[in-house]
């Protein structure tokens, strides 16, 4: 019998408690969680916040996962892992946060939910998601036929930094 597997791409961010080891140890955790297989992970990348400037500079990554998981279930794994480092959901948008784990695609699928919205809604407008993920996947395209790579070289380019 065949397993079932999708692609999914996982952006993962951090500017609070040592931002580092925070994505470090989260790429760790997504590697433990049960019918997850990580295929490829981006460098670290240190980034400008979004929105509220009174906060520390972000370490930014994506990694490449294949899962049997339905998409709502992936969500419910990585948010026990924001929960675990010690994430406090907060009123203020984009705040100082410990730890964010966003689904930015999930196979070629298109999903509209109460929870879920994929292809993450803020993806192709944030150079964060997009440079990390043309790194380790430069040939994908989105569900609408975009090429990442060409959208990553049409962004307009902040101050953000490849760190390894
Ligand atoms: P942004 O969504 O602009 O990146 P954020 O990551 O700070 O902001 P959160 O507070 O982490 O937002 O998440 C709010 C809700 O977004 C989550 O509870 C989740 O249900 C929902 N959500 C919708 N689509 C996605 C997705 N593709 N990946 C992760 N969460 C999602
Ligand atoms: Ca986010
Ligand atoms: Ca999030």
């Amino acid at each position: 019998m065949t397993i079932p597997s999708t692609i999914a791409y996982i952006g993962l961010g951090s500017n609070l408690s040592e931002p580092i080891k925070q994505v470090k140890s989260a790429i760790n955790e997504i590697k433990s969680i049960a019918q997850c297989q990580v295929t490829a992970i981006s460098s670290l990348y240190l980034s400008k916040p979004m929105g509220p400037q009174d906060q520390d500079d972000y370490i930014n990554a994506v990694l490449a996962l294949k899962t049997s998981l339905p998409a709502i279930e992936l969500l419910n794994a990585l948010q026990a892992i924001e929960n675990k480092s010690g994430r406090v959901r907060k009123e203020n948008r984009w705040g100082a946060r410990i730890l964010d784990l966003d689904i930015i695609l999930f196979g070629n699928n298109i999903i509209n939910t109460e929870r879920l919205t994929i292809p993450h809604y803020g993806m192709t407008e944030r150079e964060f998601v997009l440079l990390p993920l043309a790194e380790i996947a430069p040939t994908l395209s989105l569900p609408n036929g975009e090429s990442v790579k060409y959208l990553s070289q049409n962004i307009t380019h902040n101050t953000m930094v490849k760190l390894n």
